[in-house]
């Protein structure tokens, strides 16, 4: 692997780097820096928890530190986010790695009082991070002009179709100008994802170091089949009895999320939730007391979870699997970050062992069950031959089908021999148009605009 001199990076840059405690490139940062250096377009597969943030922005930030244009400050890269809290560690990264250079950045999100922003944009800034939303009201107030700008990034597209913001990302595209440089970051490349990239991207180098070869290996995982009424009881009993001092709880709806923050109050365990409905300001109280170890347990939902980077999360629990499998992978990748350990646990109930079939079609082996526990439930196992989906209960009427019942199809097990002694993947690379992986397109689009709905139920 290269070291980060290797990949022609400033002194400057080094240093920063250097102070921030990283000794190596991680793949997605070895195969985007050279290229992006060079001036050439990414299309990048990679998730949160790759290193792909320093991957954009220290090529981004020597480029700009390579000239200064004299008078007032313009903004001359823009990086859109579809969520505030990834914007802000965005953000956040850009202040550690330009320590050493003139560089002004600044960060524009929704939810917060627009002043601070106006006036920051008033002074004049080099690098913009901003979420859809508050970017287009501002240029409506005529606060930012995006003709000028060299470097354009799309991070965390097929987060940002899935939350409807494609008509957004048109409309900034427009006002950008012909000649500038581009890179989209996607953790999944569907073809809606492609057809995006193809639309923008400009010969564009193909980085690839997608989830399920890069994290899912690494991460203990533990299915528990159970009755959902018995879940918040086996939480409990996990979290106290392993002693979790950080841990994330994934609930499919906000509602959920709240009900369970009381129910783990009542039981003695520190907890708080952060989803959409929260205002800008909780989630973020909530963010920090959780990052400085004062909650040990932050009940999330998918859409508020996305790009939260908080180091030493031991332990991750599916409290309800995710209707989409690809969720399961971000997930759990919130965990055993940076080379160090996790656990993930999903708690499967009667109505979801579809989608544990579907997750496990997904990552390519089945997950260790954990069956040595008083709640366990031999109804929520998945039947032979069950199908990925969900799972309808409670319904009298509605005969099994004759079909299935005999078929003894378990999932696919491709990796499972393997799966232990896999290294993280060093990563893909090649020259092209952005035009998505093959075979990689139907099945996931169609995932995707099952996701949509329901994700844009629980928008930010
Ligand atoms: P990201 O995928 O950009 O959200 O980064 C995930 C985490 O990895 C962040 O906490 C970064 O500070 C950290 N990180 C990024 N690059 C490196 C590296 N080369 N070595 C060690 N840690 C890194």
């Amino acid at each position: 692997m290269d070291d980060f001199e290797t990949l022609g990076l400033s002194d400057e840059l080094l240093r920063a780097v250097k102070s921030e405690g990283y000794t190596t490139p991680t793949p997605v940062q070895a195969l985007c820096i050279p290229p992006l250096l060079d001036g050439k377009d990414v299309l990048g597969v990679a998730q949160t928890g790759t290193g792909k943030t320093a991957a954009f922005a220290l090529p981004v930030l020597q480029v700009m530190s390579r000239s200064r244009p004299q008078g007032k400050r313009y903004i001359r890269a823009l990086v859109l986010s579809p969520t505030r809290e990834l914007a802000a560690q965005i953000d956040e990264r850009f202040s550690a790695y330009s320590t050493h250079l003139d560089l002004r950045h600044k960060v524009i999100f929704g939810g917060v009082k627009q002043n601070p922003q106006v006036r920051a944009l008033e002074k004049g800034l080099d690098i913009l991070v901003a979420t859809p939303g508050r970017l287009l009201d501002l240029i409506g107030q005529g606060y930012i002009d995006l003709g000028r700008v060299d470097f354009f990034v799309l991070d965390e597209a097929d987060q940002m179709l899935d939350m409807g913001f494609i008509r957004d990302i048109r409309k900034v595209l427009k006002l950008l100008p012909k000649r500038r440089q581009n890179l989209l970051f996607s953790a999944t490349m569907p073809k809606s994802i492609a057809e995006l990239a193809e639309s923008f991207l400009r010969n564009a180098i193909m980085v690839d170091v997608s989830p399920e070869e890069v994290t899912v290996e690494r991460i203990e995982q533990k299915i528990m089949f159970v009755r959902k009424a018995d879940k918040r009881r086996i939480l409990v009993k996990i979290i106290k009895g392993e002693k979790v001092e950080k841990g994330i709880v994934f609930t499919r709806t906000k509602h959920g999320a709240n009900r369970l923050v009381k129910q783990l109050d009542q039981s003695g365990v520190n907890a708080a939730a952060i989803h959409g409905n929260k205002s800008q300001g909780a989630r973020t109280k909530a963010l920090a007391s959780f990052k400085a170890g004062h909650t040990r347990i932050l009940v999330a939902t998918d859409i508020a979870s996305r790009g939260i980077d908080v180091d030493g999360i031991t332990h991750v629990f599916n409290y309800d699997l995710p209707n989409e499998p690809e969720s399961y992978v971000h997930r759990i990748g919130r965990t055993a970050r940076a080379g160090k350990s996790g656990i993930a646990y999903g708690f499967c109930d009667e109505s979801e062992s579809g989608y544990l079939v579907g997750i496990q079609n997904l990552i390519g082996f089945e997950i260790d069950v954990d069956d040595e526990h008083e709640w366990h439930f031999h109804g929520a196992v998945p039947k032979p031959g069950q199908k990925p989906g969900k799972i309808k209960t409670n319904n009298p009427k509605k005969k099994p089908n004759r079909n299935q019942q005999n078929r003894s199809t378990k999932p696919k097990s491709k990796r499972r021999n393997n799966h232990n002694s896999r290294q993280p993947s060093s990563g893909r690379s090649r020259s092209g148009s952005g035009g998505g992986r093959p075979g990689n397109g139907e099945g996931r689009s169609r995932n995707n605009r099952g996701r949509s709905r329901n994700q844009r139920n629980n928008r930010d």
